[in-house]
């Protein structure tokens, strides 16, 4: 899960790390109040979507006037005429793909001098099973290009978890960062609460891009992204209640709703299988075949009838899918609960593609019998490879 850039940088306070002041509003009238909270001279006007580049991108209404979703502004009418262009208006950035996304809440930050733009990151990295910092003195570009270019100017090393942080750490942040002076106390500082942070709330990542160093010497926090682990959001009641839905696939969220795993994919045939192993299988035969999966749908094993009712919604809803397959083995799950599950969607929401329906395991033939009665235009496969088959000859003809 990922959270919004002014939800990031409440966090980094309640750590201690440094953060300009800043206020969020979700009108454009409560703009001027929220600007004059703060000194001036400068305001920093930032659209906040779970996307990065948002300085670079640029609005689809030509009415949101010049580019970019990062803007600064010299009073507190120019900050509130900046949220009001803002507001309501799509962004796209190379992050959030060309339909963009719909800003609804802007942050207006107290405006920092800076001196130079550095780049931050802490993220687990699945090779070592470990914590690894990424640092850069190639801050506030994208890293991706840093990476791609110049990848000696990226700095990397992982955590050992028995030994935990210590100062040694930071200094080799800071080090890599080109600090000096008073500064390196700083880094050393910041590294062990980011660090702290990063473990105690369950984080997958955490890129501080850019990290700046103030004219005065001084470093901050200027735009923080932040990941969670899903699976230990249980334990993390005050992260889970920053979850901001409507940046969220709306068919992943309705699956995750509805305890499926759904992972939208960019091929033409909908799958509903039960198991990951045989959800990855179907996928495989598919693309055997000739065609490519829309999606990757486990029901899990104890799925009722609403459960498959809903996963034929979430995979209907979606115009990419050309065709149907349903692939399930009964074990736990009993096969005449997916067909009833499979005729109580089709009836609600109609079948407008192909269905191909593979079951085996346990209640097959009541199963079979069920959607044969229903009179509904299924076709029947008997084993996996003919499923696979008859779903891509119905689509490719
Ligand atoms: P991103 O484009 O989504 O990564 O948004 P950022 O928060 O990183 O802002 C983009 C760029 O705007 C930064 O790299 C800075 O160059 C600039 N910027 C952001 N905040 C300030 C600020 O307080 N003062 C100044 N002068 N520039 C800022
Ligand atoms: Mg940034």
């Amino acid at each position: 899960m990922n959270i919004h850039e002014y939800q990031a940088k409440a966090l980094l306070r309640q750590y201690g790390a440094p953060v300009s002041d800043g206020r969020i509003v979700m009108k454009a009238d409560e703009a001027k109040t929220a600007a004059s909270e703060m000194d001036g001279p400068l305001w920093v006007v930032k659209a906040q979507i779970h996307a990065g580049g948002r300085g670079k991108g640029s609005f689809k209404e030509a009415e949101a006037g010049e580019k970019g979703g990062v803007r600064l502004a010299k009073s507190v009418e120019e900050a509130e005429e900046l949220t009001r262009q803002m507001l309501g208006r799509t962004l796209v950035t190379h992050q959030t793909g060309p339909a963009g996304k719909q800003v609804n809440r802007i942050y207006i930050e107290d405006g920092s001098d800076i001196a130079r733009e550095l780049y931050l990151a802490l993220l687990v990295d699945r090779q070592t099973s470990r914590v690894s910092f990424v640092a850069s003195t190639e801050g506030g570009m994208d890293i991706e290009e840093v990476a791609a270019h110049t990848p000696e100017k990226i700095v990397s090393f992982s955590v050992d978890p028995a030994s935990g942080l210590s100062d040694f750490h930071g200094r080799r942040v800071a080090f890599a960062l080109g600090l000096t002076g008073g500064q390196v106390k700083q880094c050393v500082a910041l590294v062990k609460n980011l660090y702290r942070m990063f473990i105690e709330k369950d984080m997958e990542m955490l890129e501080i891009n850019p990290l700046i160093v103030t004219p005065e010497g001084n470093i901050k926090c200027l735009d923080a992204k932040m990941g969670f682990d899903n699976n230990a959001l249980y334990r993390q009641p005050d992260i889970l209640a920053l979850r901001d839905e409507t940046e969220e696939d709306p068919k992943e969220l309705a699956a995750s709703k509805f305890d499926l795993n759904y992972i939208a994919l960019d091929g033409e045939i909908g799958c509903m299988v039960n198991g990951a192993g045989l959800a990855m299988a179907t996928m495989d035969i598919i693309k055997l075949y000739g065609a490519e999966p829309a999606n990757f749908l486990d029901v899990g094993g104890g799925a009722t009838k609403e459960k498959v009712t809903e996963a034929f919604k979430i995979i209907t809803s979606d115009p990419n899918v050309k065709g149907i397959l349903v692939n399930i083995f009964g074990g736990i799950m009993r096969c005449d609960i997916i067909a009833e599950g499979i005729i109580a969607a089709v009836k609600e929401v109609g079948l407008q593609v192909p269905l191909v329906v593979r079951l085996e395991g346990t209640n097959v033939d009541l199963g079979k019998q069920i959607i044969r009665d229903s009179g509904l235009n299924v076709i029947p496969a008997d084993d996996l490879s003919d499923a696979a088959e008859k779903i891509v000859k119905a689509v490719k003809g």
